[in-house]
């Protein structure tokens, strides 16, 4: 049993083929970006999710940059985002000079509250951006409808819910823009990576441009111009397709990793949920219109002090748990832009009280069984 301490909270796991890809794409004597790997990666991901276009990136973080120079944005221009988010959710529109609006989320799901998005907007809001919090759907229908409306841009951060479904259709496939994470911590992994989903064919073309240093190299290499140039703005967003290799093995075995993911999660919601009840303790709510991507399985305690016991009684017990996230529009960046946000109450009380248990692809049934015992040793107090 000492073997298995301390329990992490995230562990990254070798599917299969991640090393004997790797040799492969040493021996391709491609290992800058745009290699085999990249093509197949894409083409993987755009044909399962029925996407129309699908650019691996470096990052999740990088992929919503490009998605912020698309939108060629001026001073002043407001985005509105989930306050209960990562930074970079924001952090990628205020590089580009803009200024993040911060919504509330939705007390059951943790998404953006559709319904606080309309007041927030102004003449000056250009975009919406939705996050699939643990890879549960946005009321997506209401927010398209927003912002059909208002004449605004959607881009999914869709960094948790890579084959998550809303209404039978992909996550990541409603918006003009959506973007995902290979993170070393989310279901598919490369250690660091991304992709750009491209949905709005308009913007495919710049976003290429974009990605590739801001030249027309993309169009070089299909032979449409007989040299490339600068012809817009743009960063060094290609991956190495040492790492396109890596994550290929992850995305081919796509179908074992989600199943092994549910059957983590539903051993934490099944071996939790009495014990939830008894204890004012509430578990992930997932509305019948989604399939979620089994990214996290989260608790959310009557109180902080009650989250603050029970992490240091699982450390105690050897098992390592973690919070997030502090609210954006209270951090030090995020206050820079306050005026226009709404408040945001819920955003506040989750951030206070959330906690997350270790999930990974290979997290056993047997150190499941330990970490759900030693949860249910735990009463709360408020
Ligand atoms: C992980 C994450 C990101 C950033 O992903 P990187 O690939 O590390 O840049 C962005 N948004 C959300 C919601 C995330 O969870």
């Amino acid at each position: 049993m000492s073997r298995m301490f301390p329990i992490p909270f995230n562990r990254p796991c070798f599917i299969g083929n991640e090393q004997a890809y790797i040799v492969q794409s040493i021996a391709n004597g491609h290992i800058s970006g745009d290699g085999p790997f990249t093509r197949k990666c894409e083409a993987f991901l755009a044909e399962a999710l029925r996407a129309k276009k699908v650019l691996l990136t470096t990052s999740c973080t990088h992929a919503l940059e490009i998605a912020a120079i698309l939108l060629q944005l001026k001073p002043g221009d407001e985005v509105v985002v989930p306050s209960f988010t990562f930074v970079s959710t924001a952090n990628a529109f205020a590089l580009q000079g803009a200024r993040p609006v911060f919504a509330d989320i939705r007390p059951d799901t943790l998404n953006i509250d559709e319904r606080a998005i309309e007041s927030l907007i102004s003449p000056r809001t250009r975009a919406i951006v939705p996050v699939h919090y643990a890879g549960v759907g946005c009321e997506m229908d209401t927010i398209l409808e927003i912002a059909r409306r208002n004449g605004l841009v959607v881009i999914e951060d869709n960094a948790h819910g890579l084959f998550g479904r809303y209404k039978e259709r992909f996550l990541g496939t409603f918006g003009n823009l959506a973007t995902q994470s290979f993170h070393e911590t989310k279901n598919f992994s490369c250690g660091e990576g991304g992709a750009l989903i491209i949905n709005d064919l308009e913007f495919l073309e710049r976003a290429e441009i974009i990605r590739e240093k801001g030249t027309d190299r993309s169009r070089f290499f299909r032979g449409q111009v007989d040299k490339y140039t600068w012809v817009d703005f743009g960063s060094s967003y290609v991956i190495s397709d040492i790492l396109a290799a890596y994550l290929f093995a992850q995305l081919e075995a796509y179908q074992l990793i989600q199943a092994r993911r549910q059957r983590i999660w539903n051993y934490y919601y099944e071996g939790l949920r009495e014990w939830a009840q008894n204890q004012g303790v509430r578990l992930p709510f997932v509305p019948p219109s989604c399939d979620q991507s089994y990214h996290m399985f989260y608790l959310i305690f009557p109180s902080e002090i009650d989250r603050e016991h029970m992490i240091d009684h699982l450390k105690s017990h050897g098992i390592l748990s973690v919070f997030h996230y502090q609210p954006l529009h209270l951090s030090p960046m995020g206050s820079r832009f306050g005026g226009r946000s709404g408040d945001c109450p819920v955003t506040e009380q989750v951030s206070r009280t959330l906690l997350r248990l270790p999930f990974y692809n290979d997290l056993s049934e047997t150190v499941q069984e330990y970490v759900v015992e030693i949860v249910r040793q735990f009463n709360t107090r408020s």
